[in-house]
């Protein structure tokens, strides 16, 4: 497949709506409207990291190659969901979501019940899905679990999410994702060769999250359990308190940020720079 075609069917792959995969997508904002004034946004806000990314190629030397771009997801939009998803099954999610999320996005102390845990992790599931979206392919996420979503609003197994309360101008809608491709050692890459871990990490008013999506077998990654009192894990459910102990420093939440790098420095994790050679 030459160059040309590659970028061609990019940009008619990437035209098509993420999850039901009917053509003709719509221009969205991340965060609702009515989160707007939560997250008020002010000019010095705009310099957030919004994405690195490990690419699949390291320089000469063979180190980490890693991209950058900067950007605030309160004024982030995405082209990647249709007309009928946004304001069908994602609107009743976001209606669903609110009086549950509204409380933590301002950092009211409530405690939360199975059921609003349930529906907040789902809510984070969304905007996973649609953030890994907003640059062309280093998505995770699989079409099939994307599907499973839409249709049972179920969370692919792959996900694992923490979250916690912080106090920071920094993260109130900072957004840090981190995607690479990790195999076990003397285990083989996926087929055909694409990012099959991602850590983001998240802020929406004083609410932090910090998801792990890995569709590596038996990779067991994530915040450290004796961070529970600080930063509970939400998903898969955890008798974990809600809400935690104390709030979450920035440079703790600067710490997970920066996660999967200390995880790509590990001697036993195998980090594949590129796509092997076919056979
Ligand atoms: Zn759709």
């Amino acid at each position: 497949v030459g160059k040309q075609s590659r970028r061609k069917w990019l940009r008619r792959a990437n035209s098509r709506c993420i999850f039901c995969e009917e053509p003709s997508v719509t221009k969205e904002h991340i965060w609702s409207e009515w989160m707007h004034p939560i997250l008020v946004v002010t000019p010095e806000d705009e310099a957030v990291e919004f994405l690195k990314v490990h690419e699949s190629k390291a320089d000469r030397l063979g180190r980490l190659r890693v991209r950058n771009r900067q950007g605030s997801t309160a004024k982030k939009t995405v082209r990647v969901v249709c007309g009928t998803c946004n304001p069908g099954w994602m609107n009743d999610l976001e209606k669903e979501v609110r009086p549950v999320l509204e409380p933590l996005l301002l950092g009211v102390p409530v405690s939360l019940l199975t059921a609003g845990r349930e529906v907040v992790a789902r809510w984070i599931t969304l905007k996973l899905i649609v953030g890994e979206h907003a640059q062309l392919g280093i998505a995770v996420v699989t079409q099939a679990d994307r599907s499973a979503f839409m249709h049972e609003r179920r969370i692919p197994d792959a996900v694992k999410i923490w979250i916690g309360q912080i106090d920071s101008p920094k993260w109130k809608h900072g957004w840090q994702r981190h995607a690479a491709t990790l195999a076990w050692p003397g285990e083989a890459p996926p087929k055909p060769f694409r990012k099959n871990v991602q850590t983001t990490v998240f802020g929406a008013g004083k609410l932090l999250v910090f998801a792990m999506v890995s569709y590596l077998a038996d990779y067991k990654g994530g915040v450290a359990e004796t961070f529970a009192h600080v930063m509970p894990r939400l998903w898969p459910l955890s008798a974990d308190r809600w809400p935690p102990e104390r709030m979450v420093t920035e440079q703790e939440a600067d710490r997970f940020a920066a996660y999967l790098d200390q995880v790509l420095r590990q001697r036993n994790v195998g980090w594949r720079p590129q796509p092997p050679e076919e056979a």
